[in-house]
């Protein structure tokens, strides 16, 4: 299960953010994962929970926002959202589509006391 590597990543970052605020705790993390990264939310939520345990984010609350696929067409200018265009070809030119959305995996704000 790789999202328990990226929930101790997560945590890394959190606990240095806190230590360079000194603060003594986190009230909130809002996290910002991407569809196309292939994370599954419940699943990070649980692998969250477990390895905030022992560490200076225990009580803090995490907020995951997914974000859609976004693909988009160069030869026609279009944007298409959503996983029917996940081979990456464009429905209307075939051509090919690059990615504008759904990739990132991001901390998008920390919240500390
Ligand atoms: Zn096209």
């Amino acid at each position: 299960m790789h999202e328990v590597g990226i929930a101790q990543s997560i945590l890394e970052i959190v606990e240095k953010e806190v230590k360079k605020n000194g603060a003594s705790k986190v009230n909130k993390v809002k996290l910002i994962v991407g569809e196309f990264t292939g994370v599954v939310k419940e699943a990070l939520e649980f692998a969250l929970d477990i390895i905030k345990k022992n560490s200076l984010a225990e009580n803090a609350e995490f907020l995951i926002e997914t974000v859609n696929l976004k693909t988009f067409c160069q030869n026609c200018d279009k944007t298409f959202v959503g996983k029917e265009e996940a081979h990456f070809l464009c429905p209307d030119c075939n051509g090919i589509l690059g990615i504008v959305e759904g990739k990132e995996l991001k901390i998008d704000f920390i919240d500390v006391e």
